[in-house]
């Protein structure tokens, strides 16, 4: 991009805006004010961002910038920034660029040295995280897999190598046609975990399943019809080293640093006053394992 801007300009503003992920209340006041006072609002679909800003009376012109086009509107909103105008980006429903459009945008126009600002608000993966019971101190947002299943394999395989050290919980987008064929390939490579799919949030049919994948493939499975829209959070499961996929190579490294914990674990008990909870927590930090697992191996401990 051959445009770079001149300090002395005085540059329009880009502000990457949250809107909702169904339920319109679900907007924040600058949100709304942000709509209001931009001059120019790029959107995923402009019929579908049409609804929001009828329904908060927002006469903002709009222009579409969807996945095959946003390339070729860097230029028109280089030239706006920098005239001044202040423009903003929306998709459909919840936070821009969280799998959705924009990203070349972005990178294009803070690349070109203009300001683009978040106005956050809704996503679906985190709305979804906060209620799933699963643990949330370090989580892998997948997003949309494959649709080809052996590439969606593959890349259920790779995030296993990377769950096996990192006891993140995997955050998945699914469309309701797939939904169900993703949760039996997650069983098939990662074994039965505890995972919380999340339907509909914020909207009129929202719903929550929580317990193993098996428990919830099977609730699906006995659905006549699957409709909406779904997220999948998957745990990482209580104890790695049984998981039937860690071969005899990642279980002997799993084995030393279980041990490495244990040596801190003894050190620790025998030199300072901390409290179980708090060594569990800092421990768990530590090795980004679960703290649970690590307070189990305390208890464990103290009472040999
Ligand atoms: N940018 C959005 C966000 O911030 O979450 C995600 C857009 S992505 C194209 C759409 C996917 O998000 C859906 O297929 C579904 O997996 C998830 N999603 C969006 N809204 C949802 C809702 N209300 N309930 C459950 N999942 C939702």
């Amino acid at each position: 991009m051959p445009f770079m801007l001149s300090k002395s300009q005085q540059s329009g503003i880009l502000y990457v805006v949250a809107t909702p992920i169904g339920n319109l209340e679900d907007i924040t006041f600058r949100a709304i004010r942000t709509l209001k006072e931009v001059n120019l609002i790029a959107a995923e679909d402009t019929r579908h961002t049409a609804k929001l800003l009828s329904h908060y009376q927002i006469d903002t012109p709009a222009i579409s910038c969807y996945e095959h086009n946003e390339e070729s509107r860097i230029d028109l909103f280089i030239e706006k920034l920098s005239q001044g105008f202040d423009l903003a980006l929306v998709s459909d429903a919840g936070t821009p660029l969280i799998s959705d459009p924009g990203y070349k945008v972005i990178k294009a126009i803070t690349d070109a040295g203009f300001k683009v600002i978040p106005i956050p608000g809704p996503c679906a993966a985190i709305a979804g995280l906060s209620v799933s019971a699963l643990p949330t101190n370090s989580f892998i947002f997948v997003g949309f897999v494959s649709r080809k299943q052996g590439k969606r394999i593959a890349e259920l395989k790779n995030l296993l190598q990377t769950l096996k050290y990192n006891q993140s919980t995997a955050i998945f987008y699914e469309s309701p046609h797939r939904i169900v064929k993703l949760i039996e390939d997650i069983l098939d490579v990662m074994g039965d975990r505890p995972a919380m799919v999340a339907r509909e949030m914020t909207k009129h049919y929202e719903e929550y399943l929580r317990g193993n994948l098996s428990d919830i493939l099977e609730k699906l499975q006995l659905r006549a019809s699957i409709k909406g829209e779904f997220v999948l959070f998957v745990g990482s499961g209580s104890n790695i080293a049984m998981d039937k996929s860690v071969d005899k190579a990642d279980t002997d490294i799993l084995e030393s640093l279980y041990d490495e914990i244990d040596k801190n674990i003894i050190s620790e008990l025998e030199s300072s006053e901390i409290k179980t909870s708090s060594l569990a927590k800092a421990l768990s930090h530590k090795y980004n394992l679960s703290r649970q697992d690590i307070y189990n191996r305390i208890l464990s401990i103290q009472s040999k």
